[in-house]
């Protein structure tokens, strides 16, 4: 049986990307495109394709009425994405987000929602696989190399800083590699922020600029030697096979489920 899939922020960046990948997967349908923007276009016009005849509406409520979906996928943005949470867990929807920024509380509120509602949400700060396989070699790293930082680099639309996959990334260094080494000397910041921001004792410094799309170096240092840890994403479409297999395994989940690496069998 086909999935049915609701896409929120359909007429953005990821959304596009994601649209063009469920119309393109033979286990998937495409039931509903959700964007503020864009509104009436078709959405085959929209991806640069041959019209299929589904218009983009502003009106989550009516297409979950509507469009007996299964999923829906976010990638709009931290404000907007917990009201389409919160309606779609109400229809006992299954949830694939990709949009980042949220708070603590706010992925909270998801686990209690998913929890309550008993339905599955995967939310994933990064879908590209190498990501996640980077994110997963750095916790290994962490444990022989304590001395680490993160550099990550973005195109500069990017709203949030530093990316949901620096955060990510940081917490697992940090389960990783127990007590935080301590400082070695006094540094003297002569301009603010220049050591970048501190998560629990791990920097993390954030490049927004043109040209970039998803980026992010780990270094690790240690007597003698370092180790980088480098993934790029040179295209959206990086993301979208991971986003995919997430819609596809997103309905066998029960409760949050925080991060890719979860449902890959590292
Ligand atoms: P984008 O191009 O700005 O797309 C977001 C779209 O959502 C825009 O069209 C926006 O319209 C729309 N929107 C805003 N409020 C909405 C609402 N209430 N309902 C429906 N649509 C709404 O951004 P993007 O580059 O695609 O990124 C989207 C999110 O995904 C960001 O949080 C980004 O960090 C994240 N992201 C995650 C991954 C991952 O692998 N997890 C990868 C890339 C990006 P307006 O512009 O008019 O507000």
């Amino acid at each position: 049986m086909l999935i049915r899939v609701v896409v929120t922020g359909a007429g953005g960046r990821m959304g596009r990307e994601v649209c063009r990948g469920v119309l393109h997967d033979p286990e998937l349908e495409l039931a509903g495109a959700v964007d503020v923007r864009s509104v009436g276009a078709d959405i085959g016009d929209l991806i640069g394709e041959r019209p299929v005849g589904l218009r983009v509406t502003e009106d989550l409520r009516r297409c979950l009425e509507t469009g007996q979906a299964s999923v829906v996928v976010d990638f709009t943005n931290s404000q907007a994405c917990m009201g389409n949470a919160r309606l779609a867990v109400r229809f006992g929807l299954n949830l694939v987000i990709g949009t980042t920024g949220m708070s603590t509380r706010e992925i909270d509120e998801l686990h209690t929602l998913a929890e309550e509602q008993e339905v599955g949400i995967l939310l994933a700060p990064n879908f590209a696989l190498g990501a996640v396989l980077m994110m997963h070699f750095a916790q290994i790293a962490a444990r022989y190399f304590p001395q680490v930082e993160i550099i990550e680099m973005h195109h500069d639309q990017k709203l949030d800083a530093p990316s949901g996959t620096a955060l990510k990334t940081a917490e697992l260094i940090l389960s990783a590699r127990g007590e935080a080494p301590g400082a070695k000397v006094q540094e003297q910041e002569r301009l603010a922020g220049c050591r970048g921001g501190n998560y629990e004792g791990v920097r993390i410094h954030s490049l927004r600029l043109p040209g970039f799309v998803a980026h992010q170096k780990v270094v690790f240092g240690g007597n003698g030697q370092t180790l980088s840890i480098q993934h790029d994403s040179l295209s959206r479409e990086s993301f979208i096979p991971g986003v995919l297999l997430a819609i596809k395994e997103v309905g066998r989940l029960r409760g949050l489920v925080y991060g890719l690496e979860n449902i890959l069998n590292l």
